[in-house]
């Protein structure tokens, strides 16, 4: 995972703008991998979204063997309810807090303020990492499942099962 997301700036590619159209939902296959979360790495990502109902709320997820325990929450550069991008100097910044504190980049995520909480077509269109996970988070209190995880590669969507650990 770690070489995925090599710091060289030259390398490393602004995070995915989604702009919260209707997605493909025949794309998504049934769940296969698991992604495990702590409980608190779980509730930071539902207050992330709940905090800021108006607009796509964004960051990283981090973690050891597997494991996501941290969040870093980024600045959604395009202040949107349908979209949101982390603007590289700040990607950059946070990929090397990442790695100060002895962590890998496992995932990242994003809130879908007025949407199902499944990949929009440019979610899965701008998804340049494919072993990361894409956790996407709905702040509605009567959302069935308010954080759910994709894997998305070549434009294929797997969603994972999230198991809470902690
Ligand atoms: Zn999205």
């Amino acid at each position: 995972m770690r070489e995925k997301f090599n710091g060289h700036s030259s390398q490393t590619r602004a995070v995915p703008v989604c702009f919260g159209t209707l997605p493909k939902r025949a794309r998504i296959a049934a769940m296969e991998g698991k992604c495990r979360l702590s409980r608190s790495a779980l509730a930071q990502m539902l207050k992330s979204a709940r905090e800021d109902s108006m607009h796509e709320s964004c960051g990283l997820v981090a973690g050891r063997d597997g494991l996501i325990t941290n969040l870093f929450a980024a600045r959604n550069a395009l202040a949107s309810a349908t979209a949101y991008e982390i603007a590289p100097p700040e990607l950059f910044t946070l990929i090397r807090e990442i790695r100060a504190q002895n962590l890998e980049l496992l995932g990242i995520y994003h809130s879908h303020p007025n949407t199902e909480n499944i990949p929009s077509s440019m979610d899965i269109e701008r998804a340049y990492y494919p072993d990361a996970a894409y956790f996407i988070i709905s702040p509605k209190p009567d959302a069935p499942k308010p954080v759910r995880a994709f894997r998305i590669r070549e434009g294929n969507v797997t969603e994972l099962i999230i198991e809470e650990v902690g």
